[in-house]
């Protein structure tokens, strides 16, 4: 057995993480006690990684597709890795290099992405290499460079614990970065006269746990912002000596924040008068205010206003680079913060160097030993597939990211990928949306199989190391992209030596060390042995350093030419698409708690579905019942740009006019192309981040009579056969207007398909359904057919317990039915009323309910239970019911979630 040092592969929290192994197989995860993000705390979803770690599912080979049409066949690394050079080589002479796109990805490590960097703008000589960083945290970058002149975070974890005030601004932390949120939690529970400020439209869990909450209208942070200041300034709550040594462009800025009285500011942003100047008095009057804030101001057409707006306040205040005080963008994956280091994007340079500058372009030429880098700025995310639908950009290659569920406009993203006359997909998982449409498809190693570093969301690197080597011919990131950039330099540049020398990332990593010398970001007084013998560590970090800077601008010296920090005179400028009585509802994505991003690694694990299990609409009670609907209610939600079809629910979270999607389902688990067919790819001009944050929709009741559930239960950890069985389930999504398919289960992994349509299916169909679940008529099935009415109704019973089920026509049974399915019920003895078309649950039977303590497989109702034996004046009920059922003890990913269910029934039973 073995145990490595790595991090966890999901938020950019960066949490330490320890991989055990028998160097073949990952056996086990656990915190790492000595990681300073986490101090050996896991989130959910982090402790589930070892569950993840499967050769199913996985590329394993290089494929090729030789015609559009064809299926993709294997090839050989050399074979594949000469035709795509000679492709490649071929469109870059006869097109230019503009001709080609390098699409990647903030899950990359730094070295894989500096590779990748200087593939495009060195070798190839273009820009169009971007990132999916670009969908996540661009506007972050854009605000802090127009105000603080450079992309560095200037705070750290450890204002959490000193911050009089932590002002969250668009991000449900509870959820998004789950580990901060123990901090916060941890920091109000020893100081309770910290505030807590949360700004979000939805009063998500993170929300609840705040002092004040500003549910503002989508899109109206700007005006919030600027009211703020407004009434800072008129209470004299700003510091002038501050702003006068340390700033510029005041005036202009108190001119403009003139206008936003506290009156018109509520009403724009429809919150209480009094709420807003209760905001700006905390503001300016805690000693120490941290904000933290993320995609609800940079996933905005108006992203780096937000951004910079909230900064504003901190400059107007001084609240920046001391102990406690800062704007702190928070990162929503992995190692962004090293993409955007090695500039790898379509408008940056190595080392947070203007790729306008020329100066900054000579140096990165040398560097490199090239003749020049491009000066044109290449294509961003959106304008990529843009250019691709338009045969601008005729090849694709795309690495470590899914943009046929992630992009914005599904539909135009999947024309464009049917566009291009060549799309490489550089790809971990066999079975993405994105891998279904690549003519080459180049399997890659993933986490647990990879070596490099990462930085996280408060400038630390962390060295990442392998614990087993990858299935199959799999091979690292920035082993693909040097081999494959060997073999066109023999085409581009015959000859010469070869730009990419590098037998190991840590060559990599230290020519990107060199790249920063002299800049902010300087760490060249790192190195790799450094990193493992003295732990992950902060940038900037310069030669005879002896510790990296834990924050920022604490001189008041900002990196802009003058020294001096600028404020940008942002103004309030309403959502890119504003409802009208066509499109009356606001349409909000964002995070599960359970989920990551397109599934790619949680969709494998079938106790991440336990506490949401299938893709449903959020919508405020009064929205219902206007509408005619109910929980449950079958409704198709429609933007300008495509539609879904999908369940409602009631949400306590949403205010009226507003409906709230999961960003994580796309057509691998739903019908149709997943909630991005919805979204608006519209972006801000200054950081090009799309407004996946705000559409107008509409919604509308369906009536599809004909139901349909089909079920089975897996083995503990046979991975494979549920994967199989979900792959051959999706296949048939289409047949349906509404479907649905995923996981369940806590131990075992069994597959679910729910579909309804307005007719019913026909026999051969729901055959095919049975044979993949093991529900052909074999000895142990029993079945019910009512042909005349098109109910039908099957179950398998193994060892007098349900193994699989399927329910034709007719799914009200769906729910007991999975229930015991997943609880081993014994049920041979009630074959004849499980079989009969009227067949009701028993009378005690109720509902488990979402799983809450995944940790811990505790569930909805029996928390509920507990909670109603409790007086209802007991002030510690949290305490109560942790003593009773242990839920909430082990990762604390519930405890937000728990405190809202003592709320809510505390009020009610009230
Ligand atoms: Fe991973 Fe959770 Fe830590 Fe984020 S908070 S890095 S998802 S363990």
């Amino acid at each position: 057995m073995a145990t490595i040092k790595a991090t966890c592969p999901y938020c950019g929290v960066g949490c330490g993480i320890l991989i055990e192994s028998d160097r073949a197989r990952i056996t086990d995860v656990k915190g790492d006690p000595e990681h300073p993000a986490n101090f050996g705390r896991l989130c959910n979803k982090g402790s589930t990684l070892h569950l993840t770690a499967k050769p199913d599912g996985r590329a394993l080979f290089p494929e090729v597709r030789q015609i559009r049409a064809a299926l993709r066949q294997r090839e050989s690394w050399d074979a594949t890795l000469t035709l795509l050079a000679r492709r490649f080589a071929d469109c870059i002479k006869t097109h230019g290099p503009d001709s080609v796109g390098f699409y990647i990805s903030g899950q990359l490590l730094t070295e894989d992405y500096y590779v990748f960097n200087k593939l495009a703008k060195g070798l190839i000589g273009t820009n169009n290499v971007d990132t999916n960083s670009r969908l996540c945290m661009s506007s972050a970058v854009s605000g802090y460079k127009v105000t603080l002149g450079a992309d560095a975070p200037p705070a750290c974890y450890e204002d959490i614990d000193r911050a009089d005030l932590i002002f969250i601004a668009g991000s449900n932390t509870a959820f998004a970065h789950p580990i901060l949120f123990r901090r916060i939690e941890a920091a109000k529970a020893k100081r309770p006269d910290v505030k807590i400020v949360v700004v979000d439209p939805r009063r998500t869990d993170t929300a609840a746990f705040a002092d004040l909450h500003l549910p503002i209208l989508p899109g109206t942070d700007v005006a919030l912002f600027n009211g703020i200041l407004h009434l800072m300034l008129w209470e004299g709550l700003i510091d002038q000596a501050y702003i006068a040594a340390h700033t510029e462009g005041f005036d202009a800025l108190k001119q403009t924040v003139r206008d936003y009285h506290p009156k018109l500011v509520a009403e724009t942003c429809a919150i209480a008068e009094a709420d807003l100047a209760t905001a700006a008095k905390w503001f300016g009057e805690s000693p120490a205010v941290l904000s933290l804030y993320c995609q609800g101001l940079n996933q905005s057409s108006r992203g780096t206003d937000k951004n910079a707006a909230l900064i504003n306040l901190h400059l107007a205040t001084g609240k920046i680079g001391k102990p406690g005080s800062g704007p702190f963008s928070l990162t929503g994956q992995p190692n962004a913060m090293g993409g955007r280091e090695v500039g790898g994007m379509a408008n940056l340079l190595s080392a947070h160097r203007d790729m306008a500058n020329a100066e900054h372009r000579a140096e990165v030429a040398a560097l490199w030993g090239v003749a020049d880098v491009p000066s044109r700025p290449g294509k961003t995310a959106i304008e990529m597939f843009d250019a691709v639908a338009s045969g601008e950009i005729k090849m694709l290659w795309i690495a470590c990211t899914n943009p046929a569920q992630s992009m914005p406009d599904q539909a135009k993203i999947r024309k464009a990928l049917d566009k291009a006359e060549l799309v490489v997909v550089q790809e971990a998982y066999v079975d993405t949306e994105t891998v279904a449409c690549a003519d080459v498809l180049l399997p890659a190693a993933t986490w647990g199989e990879k070596q490099g570093t990462v930085t996280n969301s408060e400038r630390r690197i962390t060295r990442v190391k392998a614990a087993i080597t990858p299935p199959g011919e799999a091979r690292a990131d920035w082993r693909i992209v040097v081999d494959f950039a060997r073999e066109l330099e023999k085409i581009l540049r015959p000859g010469n030596e070869t730009l990419f020398p590098y037998e190991s990332c840590e060559e990599i990593f230290n020519e990107h060390r060199e790249s920063t010398r002299g800049r902010d970001l300087d760490i060249t007084g790192l190195s790799y042995p450094i990193l493992e013998s003295r732990g992950p560590q902060q940038w900037p970090f310069p030669s005879g350093a002896s510790e990296g800077r834990a924050r920022l601008y604490g001189d008041g010296i900002f990196p802009t030419q003058t020294g001096k920090a600028k404020f940008l005179n942002a103004t309030y400028k309403a959502v890119a698409e504003p409802i009208n009585a066509q499109y009356p509802l606001r349409l909000n994505t964002g995070r599960m708690r359970d989920q990551w991003h397109g599934m790619s690694r949680t969709g494998k694990v079938a106790r991440l579905f336990e506490h949401v299990q299938s893709p449903a609409l959020s919508m405020a009670r009064g929205d219902m019942v206007k509408r005619g609907l109910q929980e449950g209610s079958l409704v198709r939600v429609r933007s300008r740009r495509g539609d879904v079809v999908l369940p409602v629910g009631v949400s306590e979270e949403l205010r009226a006019g507003q409906v709230f999607l999961p960003m994580h389902w796309g057509s691998r688990f739903m019908a149709g192309l997943g909630i991005n067919a919805l979204t608006l790819p519209t972006f801000d001009p200054y950081s090009k981040q799309p407004e996946l944050k705000h559409a107008a929709v509409r919604v509308e009741k369906i009536e599809l009579p004909w139901r349909f559930v089909a079920m089975a239960i897996g083995e503990p950890e046979d991975v494979a056969r549920a994967l199989a069985r979900l792959e051959k389930l999706r296949v048939h999504l289409s047949a349906f207007e509404y479907a649905s398919v995923g996981l369940f289960g806590y131990g075992q992994e069994n597959v679910i398909l729910r579909g309804a349509a307005s007719v019913p299916l026909s026999a051969n169909f729901v055959a095919q359904i049975d044979h993949i679940l093991g529900l052909d008529n074999a000895g142990d099935v029993l079945h019910y057919e009512d042909k005349r009415r098109d109910i039908g109704r099957k179950i398998r019973i193994k060892d007098g317990k349900l193994a699989a089920v399927r329910l034709s026509g007719d799914a009200a049974a769906k729910d007991w039915l999975q229930d015991w399915l997943v609880q081993g019920t014994v049920v041979s003895h009630l074959t004849r009323v499980l079989l009969a078309p009227s067949a009701k649950p028993p009378q005690d039977f109720a509902p488990r309910g979402r799983v809450i303590c995944n940790c811990l497989n505790i569930a909805e109702s029996e928390i509920m239970t507990q909670l109603k034996t409790m007086p209802m004046q007991s002030t510690n009920k949290l305490a109560l019911i942790q003593n009773a059922l242990n839920c909430g003890t082990e990762c604390g990913s519930c405890l937000p979630e728990l405190r809202r269910m003592i709320q809510t029934e505390t009020r009610e039973a009230a």
